[in-house]
Formats: structure tokens, sequence, C-alpha cells
């Protein structure tokens, strides 16, 4: 069931791990499906990972499949009840991120490009056991008008329409880490007044809409 999604989970988990943003069994990856969602096995590689090795886990929070879902369903299954502007969420521990929220530091808008987190700046969810429910709320409550969250002494959460856009917002979210730990390695970077990100949310509204 859910041939074409699984195959494109498995895809872009594969591409999650070149992109270089995440390694080893690190993070996970879902897909808003009917009835619940597709998701990543727990603790397995995803090179040679099958379609068949991908879990699907219903509304209520119950797994089917043959293996054991990825220990964050929580976190997944709370934003997919909770937003419906999700339809692929993405987990990973990328380095600079993971740096970050290490440090307990949201990313402020020292960049315009913050807002294509959808706010004037991306948060940091206090730290709790991973797989916990306490680490889902918290998850939750930093997403609040975000796509994306970090979380403390772990790494990044990403939401998106689908897979690709998911992965590419990560991967931004990354540079915009990568840059802001550069700027904070010599001092304190200018932060781009309310007003001017309002200006450029607005912006971010139509940016990229070509005529076909
Ligand atoms: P899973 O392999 O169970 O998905 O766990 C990886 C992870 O990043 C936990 O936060
Ligand atoms: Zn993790």
């Amino acid at each position: 069931m859910n041939e074409e999604l699984r195959s494109n989970l498995v895809d872009t988990a594969n591409a999650m791990n070149r992109s270089g943003i995440n390694q080893g069994t690190s993070g996970n990856l879902s897909v808003r499906c009917e009835d619940g969602m597709l998701v990543t096995p727990s603790g397995m590689a995803y090179e040679g990972l099958k379609s068949g090795d991908i879990v699907f886990v219903d509304k209520k929070g119950m797994a089917h499949g043959t293996r054991l879902p990825s220990s964050e369903w929580r976190i997944h299954l709370d934003i997919y009840t909770a937003r419906t502007d999700a339809c692929a969420i993405l987990h990973a521990h990328p380095t600079a991120c993971t740096a970050l929220a290490c440090l307990h530091k949201s990313i402020p808008a020292f960049h315009y490009m913050v807002a294509v987190a959808g706010g004037r700046d991306i948060r940091c969810a206090p730290y709790a056991t991973f797989g916990s429910q306490e680490l889902s709320d918290g998850v939750l409550k930093n997403l609040q008008d975000r796509k994306a969250c970090l979380m403390a002494n772990h790494g990044l959460v990403c939401i998106a329409p689908t897979l690709d856009k998911a992965l590419a917002l990560a991967i931004e979210v990354e540079h915009l880490a990568r840059t802001y730990l550069h700027c904070l390695s010599v001092g304190a970077p200018a932060i781009l007044d309310d007003a001017e990100m309002d200006r450029v949310l607005l912006k971010f509204r139509t940016y990229g809409d070509q005529k076909s």
C-alpha cells in the first residue's frame, strides 16, 4: 500500500544523508498518508532501506509493519494532528543546527533568509529525552507559526507540504545556522528589526512564483 509514497520516503531519506545534514541512524523522516503517516524505521541505516521497511502509523499511534517505527513517532504524529500545513516532516542532527541547539540558542533575524522558516526567528525547543512525549510537546510549541525549530542538545525539525520541500528547508536552515555560528565566532551580528522581517515575510508569500 502507498508504494509511491514509500519509495519517495526512502529516496528522500537517502538524499538527506547524501546532502550532509544527517548521518548514520540519526534523524527520521515521515510523510502524511490517508489515515495516518508513513515513517522511517527506528535505528536502521537508510542505505539499503526497502519500501517494506517503512512503517505505517495510524492516527491513534498504532504501528503496522514488520519494523519498529522511529523512536520520534510521537513528534511526527503530534505535528500531523495539529498542523494541517504539514504533509512531510524531517528530523536530523545537522552539525551547525545541533551546535546552536547545544548552546540553547535560537536563530534570530541576523539574515533575512531566517524568514524561510515562517517567522522572525527560528526557536530552540527545550531539552527532553529523545522519543519522549515531553520532547514532542516542546517541539510542537516552538513550531507555532514556524516551519522549523531547533531541539536543545539534539537537532532540528522541519515541516513542509512535500518531502522535497522539507529537505530543501532543512538544508537552508543548516546553512543559516552555519553562517550564524561564523558570526558569533567574531562578534554579535546586527539583527534586522521586526518591521523589516515583516516586509520580508510578506514578500516570501509570492517569492518564487513564476509565470507558467
Ligand atoms: P530513530 O532511529 O528511532 O528514528 O531515532 C533517531 C533519532 O534521531 C532520535 O531522535
Ligand atoms: Zn534525533
